[in-house]
């Protein structure tokens, strides 16, 4: 089965659009949490994402639009951008959000949008972290989000070692005996110094990842965002990527 794997779109509906559009024929279509937030289109990322029978988990910034978890976590402009999306959200957006699991398994891979130890909340930047998450989930593979950073990390198969590594773009990879938790990094704001869109494939079958890469109209999210007045450095990080 192919799979398209998303995350943090955060109501950036142009890098959505261009993501889809680029991925080509999938069977079906993971979305890891943090479809909100940030962004200025809110309501049409969550309607663009049901025009496909989609998986999709909580994120932080899913819940702080529900007022699941308290904002003062978030830091000054994530928290306005934040108020700004809750603002916007109309029933259908809202119920699609109050239905999200915090973790799931499918097709012998575990979903979380954080880490499968804390889902809503733990960043799995460094190896030494995720290690600790390999004791929480079942599968040989987990899928991860909320850095913003596509990343893999594996397990070795005596369970001893961590390594981290980046994937290299339009290269799939086999996974190998070991146990992974791999990150597609972020539709909607990416963080590692590459502003286009990041995105991940996934051949279940085979097991084998592939991180891939879109250009969007950057400009055209960002005009939006500044005529919602949301907050300047949320609008200039994305032609930066970080
Ligand atoms: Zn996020």
């Amino acid at each position: 089965m192919r799979v398209l794997v998303i995350s943090d779109v955060h109501s950036n509906l142009a890098a959505l659009q261009a993501v889809l559009e680029d991925a080509g024929q999938f069977d079906a279509l993971w979305s890891l949490g943090d479809t909100v937030g940030y962004g200025p289109q809110p309501n049409e990322c969550i309607a663009t994402l049901c025009a496909y029978d989609h998986l999709y988990i909580a994120g932080n910034h899913d819940w702080g639009v529900l007022g699941k978890i308290p904002l003062d976590d978030f830091n000054g402009d994530a928290r306005k951008a934040n108020l700004w999306n809750r603002e916007q959200l109309d029933a259908a957006s809202l119920g699609y959000l109050e239905a999200a699991p915090e973790a799931i398994v499918e097709e012998k891979v575990t979903l979380a949008h954080g880490s499968p130890r804390y889902p809503i909340w733990e960043y799995l930047i460094y190896a030494s972290v995720a290690k600790l998450s390999f004791d929480f989930f079942e599968t040989k593979l987990c899928r991860v989000g909320h850095t913003h950073v596509p990343i893999l990390f594996a397990l070795s198969p005596d369970g001893g070692d961590c390594q981290a590594s980046r994937l290299p773009e339009g290269e799939p990879l086999t996974l190998g005996q070991g146990r992974y938790i791999a990150n597609p990094g972020s539709v909607g704001q990416p963080r590692d110094g590459d502003p286009r869109a990041a995105y991940m494939v996934i051949e279940t079958d085979s097991m084998t990842l592939e991180h891939r890469r879109v250009a969007y109209d950057v400009e055209a999210t960002q005009a939006l965002m500044r005529k919602a007045g949301l907050p300047r450095r949320n609008i200039s990080r994305l032609e930066l990527g970080w």
